[in-house]
């Protein structure tokens, strides 16, 4: 069974190129009846805080990315950690190292002037001395010194690297704290990851990870290391180009489901499918699929892919959404009365809405008290003559049955006697009843607001 995990360190806000990652490893693992892990790499004790951690699991939560079991505390399973030193020390796969921080230095100085690799190679590699009394000691890794070590990566193919490059890394540092670098294999090992996908900038640590994979003759997963995001001039993302925060885009407004979408496409392709949902995402993500060169974040192609899962969101569930996102706002929640009527309205303001903001815009009319507050363009739109005649729509309406073919004939009829066309009289009348001209349709409004309401409009806009 396949296994996946998502191991953040918590040092700050999840962000874009993290929850893709988090992603990734996500659609891997749904999609193939799999697990899902949450690791938080919280090692270093200085850098990683409760409110990081928090911020986490809350952008993770938001972007729908439920993961399988408790998260799991790194820093918690230092004992296991320093479990796995000793076996390495007692089968000689690792070893002491008394060397002060002054001989490894005096050990690189010479070697630079001397022209050698300043890798450094301690004298106790092979001394055979497992104790010397009230001596400081690290553990390091007894590095091969001859060949090659070979990463079979799904993304970037078989990097080979010289094990003469590859130093005896510290297992356990002199305070008796176990590194990352130890610390990330044991894990991934216990909690049973098959495939490890992450940043490329890990790639490096995979080569060095293998050797304690070598020396507790453990399983490597399958490694998959993923080119980091670009931003959309093709530079390195930095904070220069805004949004690097995945709470950020929740304020922005952005459905979760359209967030996924994007972001699956960050650097993954499925032939030319841009719009997709989770189960399609699921059933197609491979790590075949993922691009070698970086991804460029795209605001244009958010907002369109947004459109169209806007357009496509389940009623209900788009209505609930949208309680969130005002709430995470620090909006007031919405009367029931007006989230009923919203969700009666779902359909017509969702359409192609470019996120939560502009839909509550296209909402507006069901969403505000009357007197409605005219904005500038509206106002303009009801000029003396306009409202003269929108004035003689009152008794008509009266006595119609108020369906829709029924609303449009009155008001088609209506313009005709004034030799106007359809959309001259709509403009005024969309202002009355929507107090702003980016509105659904006038039938559909009215519709919406019944006759009551209407007419209670039409009669604020005209005396
Ligand atoms: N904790 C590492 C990071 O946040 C991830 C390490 C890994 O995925 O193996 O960059």
């Amino acid at each position: 069974p396949v296994v996946t995990r998502f191991a953040p360190s918590p040092t700050g806000f999840l962000h874009i190129g993290g929850a893709r990652t988090a992603l990734f490893n996500w659609l891997y693992a749904r999609g193939r009846g799999g697990k899902f892990l949450l690791r938080i790499e919280d090692t270093d004790r200085e850098r990683s805080t409760p409110e990081a951690t928090e911020a986490i699991l809350k952008g993770l939560t938001w972007l729908g990315l439920d993961w399988d079991g408790e998260p799991v505390s790194q820093f918690a399973r230092a004992d296991r950690h320093m479990q796995v030193v000793q076996q390495m020390l007692d089968a000689g796969s690792a070893y002491k190292c008394f060397a002060t921080q002054d001989e490894i230095e005096a050990f690189r100085e010479a070697a630079r002037a001397e022209g050698r690799s300043t890798l450094y190679r301690s004298p106790w590699r092979d001394s055979g001395v497992a104790s010397h009394p009230d001596a400081p000691y690290v553990v390091r890794v007894k590095a091969p010194l001859e060949g090659d070590t070979i990463i079979h990566d799904q993304v970037q193919g078989d990097v080979r690297i010289r094990n003469d490059q590859l130093d005896d890394m510290v297992l356990l540092r002199s305070d008796g704290s176990p590194t990352y670098m130890l610390a990330v294999v044991v894990d991934d090992h216990d909690m049973g990851v098959t495939h490890v996908i992450r940043g490329d900038d890990h790639l490096n640590n995979a080569a060095r990870q293998m050797l304690v994979y070598t020396a507790m003759g453990w399983d490597v997963p399958v490694w998959a290391h993923i080119p980091l995001i670009h931003g959309p001039d093709g530079k390195k993302l930095s904070k220069r180009h805004g949004a690097l925060g995945v709470e950020e885009y929740q304020l922005m407004g952005y459905p979760a489901a359209a967030m996924r979408n994007y972001l699956a496409r960050l650097g993954w392709s499925h032939g030319d499918d841009e719009f997709f949902n989770d189960s399609q995402a699921q059933e197609w993500f491979d790590l075949t699929g993922i691009g070698k060169s970086p991804a460029r974040l795209d605001f244009k192609k958010l907002d369109h892919l947004t459109g169209q899962h806007m357009s496509a969101a389940d009623n209900a569930a788009l209505l609930h959404e949208l309680q969130a996102y005002r709430a995470a706002k620090g909006f007031e929640p919405m009367s029931g009365t007006r989230s009923a009527a919203l969700l009666q309205a779902m359909p017509l303001v969702k359409e192609k809405a470019k996120g939560f903001d502009q839909l509550l815009d296209k909402a507006y009319f069901i969403l505000s008290d009357r007197p409605l507050v005219l904005d500038e363009k509206a106002a303009k739109a009801l000029d003396d003559a306009s409202r003269g005649i929108l004035k003689e729509l009152t008794p008509r309406l009266q006595t119609a049955t108020w369906s829709r073919i029924e609303l449009e004939e009155i008001v088609g009829a209506l313009a005709q006697e004034h030799g106007l066309g359809l959309g001259k009289l709509a403009q005024p009348l969309r202002a009355a009843l929507a107090g702003r001209m980016a509105s659904p349709s006038v039938f559909d409004m009215m519709v919406v607001l019944g006759r009551e309401e209407t007419l209670a409009r039409i009669a604020d806009a005209t005396t």
